[in-house]
């Protein structure tokens, strides 16, 4: 029986003005219906505003320390239902069920850090340069938030906006993305349940050309945080830096593993597996390159063959499965399509290359794990995001060469070095233009304390996650205060009393 999403707005539940609906499936199943969603447009979101912006006069005022108590308490609710959700996210999105567990463990990180953060919101205070008068800085949050969510995290992600915005005392206006609207939904359940007053919090579902552009435009909004593809992304900053809103924006990888002749091969093997196979290849974060030094490359490149070649696929809520599907019919032919790519620019397709259509998984959108090697730096392949379980190695001659490979794309969010040479990992650290680098780790599975996001076309200098992304949601006052009792002047009274 599927399920209906309507909106959240000013504390309600709500269809769309348009009585508009569209339907979600599974990814697994995909004849099955999963829910029927409000279709939504302009009219809905300006409602939501509106109602966001009312709301902001008082959640504003209450003290950071209680907002921090009641992102406590959706912590709790969350660990009350980790096991639900995660079921339901591999139904929603096809996430196998041990991922899905850690997509949901990410949420409840995320809200206890802000229960946490809700005692230590702290400014600055500095000397003057003046006798008698001391400085200092306070956060105050921006106002209305509007967020625009991928669906390759469906908790973890809004979670990583939603939970820090409203603990810095913003409202807030959020849009799933189409494919994983029930995720959201049910987080709005748990912070209803919580205790979060009406109107802080409202959910407006539909599609992006309407949904996300009538948020971009909104001039109530102040803030937006978008974390999508990098094509949408320019979208975005284009339409808000109309009207001067700060934007956050996490955008596309193309992540890579180097490999050095000093690895531990089966330890990166291991990484390579869960980077690249993790998820389908469906996250940010995923290896989509392995640059591997010639002298080790064909040892494990047989290696990670017979093990990709060994994953389970199968159903995502099964415990013994490794891969699932991906997301829908139009991500499994771009996927397809790379394949295609691959073979015409001459590289090796060593397995893989084909939709996995084998008994149940017949129903649905399944991949096998694809390696292609002889992969030339510049190739397509090597350069653009697949979203996909699609590898590509890269052979080098030299620590040099691979990281000359490593930054030859216009993306730069994550990667890692597998090696025991501890200046060549040192020299990784300095020299991969990347927001996130890991030594004898995969380049996926960030934790929520740190700050997370990219360089170059993967973002614009912000970071979602940890300490850092309480500044997306702030701005500082700086308050100066003068007990001198005259007027002082600033860079004019410049002499020493003596
Ligand atoms: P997408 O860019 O297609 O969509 C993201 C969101 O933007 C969706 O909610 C979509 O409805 C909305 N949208 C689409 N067009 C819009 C428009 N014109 N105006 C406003 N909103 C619009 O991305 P996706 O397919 O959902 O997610 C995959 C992408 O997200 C990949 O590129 C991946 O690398 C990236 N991603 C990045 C991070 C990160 O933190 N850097 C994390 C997860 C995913």
């Amino acid at each position: 029986m599927a399920e209906t999403i309507k909106n959240f707005i000013n504390g309600k539940w709500v269809d769309a003005k348009s009585g508009d609906t569209f339907e979600t499936r599974m990814p697994a199943k995909w004849n099955e219906v999963l829910a029927v969603v409000a279709k939504s447009d302009k009219e809905d979101v300006d409602e939501a505003v509106k109602a966001a912006k009312k709301a902001f006069k008082k959640w504003k005022k209450v003290p950071v320390a209680k907002r921090g108590e009641l992102l406590g308490k959706v912590g709790d609710i969350m660990v009350e239902r980790k096991e639900e959700l995660a079921q339901l996210m591999a139904k929603e999105m096809g996430k196998i069920i041990s991922e899905s567990r850690g997509d949901v463990q990410e949420g409840i990180d995320t809200a206890y850090y802000a229960f946490g953060e809700g005692r230590r919101f702290f400014g600055k205070t500095s000397p003057s340069e003046l006798p008698n008068k001391i400085n200092m800085t306070f956060l105050r949050p921006i106002g209305v938030a509007g967020m625009i969510c991928p669906w390759n995290f469906p908790v973890a992600i809004p979670t990583w906006k939603m939970f820090p915005a409203l603990l810095s005392g913003n409202t807030l206006v959020i849009k799933p993305a189409s494919d994983t609207p029930l995720m959201v939904a049910k987080l709005f359940d748990i912070m209803i349940e919580a205790g979060i007053p009406d109107g802080v919090i409202n959910l407006v579902n539909g599609p992006g050309s309407a949904v996300g552009n009538a948020i971009l435009e909104n001039p109530d909004i102040g803030v937006i945080s978008f974390t999508g593809s990098s094509e949408v992304g320019k979208h975005i900053a284009s339409v808000a830096g109309q009207s001067l809103k700060k934007v956050s924006l996490e955008l596309g990888g193309k992540n890579a593993q180097i490999v050095m002749d000093d690895a531990d091969i089966d330890l990166a093997v291991d990484g390579a597996l869960f980077g690249a196979f993790g998820t389908a290849g469906q996250r940010c974060t995923a290896t989509s390159r392995i640059i591997i030094h010639e002298a080790v490359h064909d040892e494990f490149v047989e290696k990670l063959k017979n093990r990709a070649e060994k994953m389970k696929i199968g159903m995502p809520w099964n415990e013994d499965t490794d891969l699932g599907p991906v997301i829908n019919e139009s991500a499994l032919k771009k996927i397809h399509s790379y394949t295609e790519i691959g073979k015409k620019e001459g590289a090796t397709l060593i397995t893989g290359g084909e939709q996995y259509k084998e008994g149940e998984c017949a129903g649905g959108w399944f991949y096998r794990p694809t390696i292609f090697t002889n992969v030339k730096p510049f190739s397509r392949l090597e350069q653009e995001e697949i979203f996909g379980p699609v590898l590509s190695i890269i052979k080098v001659k030299s620590f040099d060469e691979a990281i000359e490979v490593i930054n030859d794309v216009q993306y730069g969010l994550s990667s890692c070095i597998y090696t025991k040479n501890i200046n060549n990992a040192m020299h990784a650290v300095e020299d991969i233009d990347s927001g996130i680098t890991y030594i004898n780790g995969p380049t996926i599975g960030a934790e929520c304390h740190m700050p997370f996001g990219g360089v170059k076309s993967t973002g614009n200098g912000h970071r979602e996650g940890g300490w850092t992304v309480y500044e997306i949601y702030t701005e500082q006052k700086t308050v100066y205060i003068d007990y001198s009792g005259k007027l002082q002047k600033a860079q004019i009274d410049t002499s020493i009393e003596k």
